[in-house]
């Protein structure tokens, strides 16, 4: 690419065939938000869903919304309208918890089948630079199942090969790293588990609306993810599972009365609602779990390919820019180069990380950060465009030759970084 300019940079803003959809958000006026894989963006529409929910469905319609509204089923009618974004079929997705909650039942489920084909195996591969949640949740399933039961963690994916073997039930990767915006191959790598008699649960949180996922097309067994993160569903909104077909009638074992077969019948034993619902535990957060559609919603006005050729572009471009504009200061690309391997995000690294980005947040630049020392700018596509990349790039810029960050209020740490 050549040394551009803003005014080039506008102009390919005013080219960009979905320049239009960053009308379906309300950001602030003088922010640039690159921190859509953290906290999605809010969708106009939500504040007027809200007001909807709380004053109409709830507020006159009362007990009775809970059929006349829909409430009833919506985990599974909003699962089935993002079950496209990830390559699920209909029936295969429900809306629901979060990814720690949604995790557990899935593992359960996978290492139950893996018991019944080999009780050997019962090791659980994945990687120590995955977000810990995962990592803990896995742990604390694992000392509850006793009986031989490992977490064995690789340093680095080529290491995975060789970690899966014989005595593994499972393999489970995030697809995009939160951290680095590493892209895993989903497919090679379902079919290296698949190959050694494992199963492969996926974490779509950064993939999930940042990139095109197929699901099916992998062989995946099962796969979960967040809808607060590139889904702009809201802070805290519920998360997704994919359970294909095959795995759906297996017992899940947060069995609430949501997922039984007639919650109404109060009976004392449990029976497993058939299908998806089985995945449900216990009564939906309403309010949060409507707001899911209007993070969806903008999905319905574009696809996937659209939005990766534009998420490349807007990487490709702040990549330049940074290489070109910051030059002499210490900053390290940590994200892949190559399309293959990069998902929505650039990561930097700079040995003042924590405050270089505050001093830049304090500018308007809103991206976050993570340790050790990384700048993680998030690109969302739907409501990014090229001259905000330009912006803040010379931000950034602004805030290293000034040395804008080198102040003692930039040195505290919030409780969220
Ligand atoms: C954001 C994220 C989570 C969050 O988990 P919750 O239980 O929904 O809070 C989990 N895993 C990954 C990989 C994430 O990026």
């Amino acid at each position: 690419m050549p040394a551009l300019s803003r005014s080039a940079c506008v102009a390919l803003d005013a080219s960009d065939p979905i320049r239009h959809l960053r009308d379906e958000f309300a950001l602030p006026e003088g922010i640039v938000y690159l921190d859509g894989n953290s906290l999605g963006a809010r969708p106009r529409a939500a504040a007027a869903r809200a007001a909807q929910v709380v004053e109409v469905e709830w507020g006159r319609g009362l007990i009775r919304s809970w059929n006349d509204a829909g409430w009833w089923e919506l985990s599974v009618r909003l699962g089935d309208k993002l079950a496209p974004l990830i390559g699920a079929g209909p029936g295969e997705v429900v809306v629901t918890d979060n990814i720690s909650v949604n995790l557990y039942k899935l593992l359960s489920v996978a290492l139950a089948v893996q018991a019944e084909r080999d009780p050997a195996r019962r090791v659980v591969v994945s990687e120590r630079r995955n977000f810990p949640t995962d990592l803990y949740i896995v742990e604390g399933l694992l000392r509850q199942l006793g009986g031989g039961y490992a977490l064995r963690l690789v340093d680095s994916p080529d290491e995975i090969a060789e970690a899966v073997g014989a005595d593994t039930a499972v393999l489970l990767l995030t697809q995009v790293n939160y951290r680095t915006g590493e892209l895993l191959d989903m497919p090679s790598l379902t079919a290296l588990a698949h190959e050694r008699g494992a199963l492969a649960i996926w974490d779509l949180a950064h993939s999930a609306g940042a990139v095109p996922v197929d699901v099916r097309g992998a062989d995946a067994d099962f796969a979960l993810g967040c809808t607060y993160k590139f889904l702009n569903a809201g802070p805290g909104a519920p998360a997704f599972a994919w359970v294909p077909a095959r795995f759906q009638d297996r017992p899940q074992p947060l069995s609430g009365w949501w997922g039984h077969a007639a919650p109404f019948a109060m009976e004392p034993a449990f029976r497993g609602a058939p299908g998806i619902r089985r995945f449900l535990t216990g009564t939906q957060p309403i309010v949060s779990l409507a707001l899911v559609e209007c993070g969806l919603d903008p999905f319905l006005r574009t696809d996937m390919a659209t939005l990766r050729a534009k998420s490349l572009a807007l990487t490709d471009l702040f990549i330049q820019l940074v290489e070109e504009r910051c030059a002499g200061h210490p900053l390290t690309l940590v994200t892949p180069r190559e399309h293959a391997r990069r998902g929505s995000q650039v990561s930097l690294e700079h040995p003042e990380g924590y405050a270089v980005m505050r001093a830049l947040v304090e500018r308007g630049v809103i991206g976050d950060y993570r340790e050790p020392r990384i700048l993680r700018f998030g690109f969302t596509p739907l409501y990014l465009g090229f001259a905000d990349t330009w912006d803040a790039v010379e931000a950034l810029r602004d805030v290293l030759e000034a040395r804008a960050w080198d102040a003692p209020r930039f040195r505290e740490r919030a409780a969220v970084t």
